[in-house]
């Protein structure tokens, strides 16, 4: 697993996190409490949206989270209009998904992780999953990915 580490110099820290992510981020926690900087921590059963976008700019986010809902979560941030060097994220364990091939229609199962690029196990083209979830085919929609 990603080790979290602490971004110093921001103005404020946002921990957002699952009951299991609170444990990963709480050295960096512990040090933000320790240093007496601004921060906020936030529980995932809470709608995050609504949140996230009444940050203020030059907040730094943390999330940590199983992987299948931390990609959920960043493209909300990203949404909100978190940059990629405003946020840390750190995933962990994640269930096995099946992601549908665009080209062969095969099934690939696979387990959730930050680079959602996989083979296809019955044609080997790389796909991209997506967030499109097909309960016809019980799997994620895969598409080829760009090179
Ligand atoms: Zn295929």
């Amino acid at each position: 697993m990603e080790k979290v580490s602490f971004v110093p110099g921001k103005r404020k820290y946002l921990f957002c996190a699952d009951k299991q992510g609170m444990e990963i981020l709480q050295p960096v926690i512990d040090l933000v409490i320790e240093k007496k900087l601004p921060f906020e921590l936030f529980s995932i059963e809470h709608p995050v949206f609504e949140w996230l976008s009444k940050q203020k700019m030059g907040s730094f986010l943390y999330v940590a989270m199983e992987w299948d809902k931390l990609h959920a979560m960043k493209q909300l941030a990203e949404e909100v209009g978190f940059s990629a060097e405003e946020m840390q994220y750190i995933g962990y364990g994640g269930q096995s998904e099946n992601v549908f091939c665009c080209r062969c229609h095969g099934i690939t199962e696979t387990i959730w992780q930050e680079k959602l690029e996989i083979n296809c196990r019955h044609c080997d083209l790389l796909l991209e999953v997506s967030d499109h979830y097909s309960s016809l085919k019980n799997a994620y929609l895969g598409y080829v990915a760009k090179l």
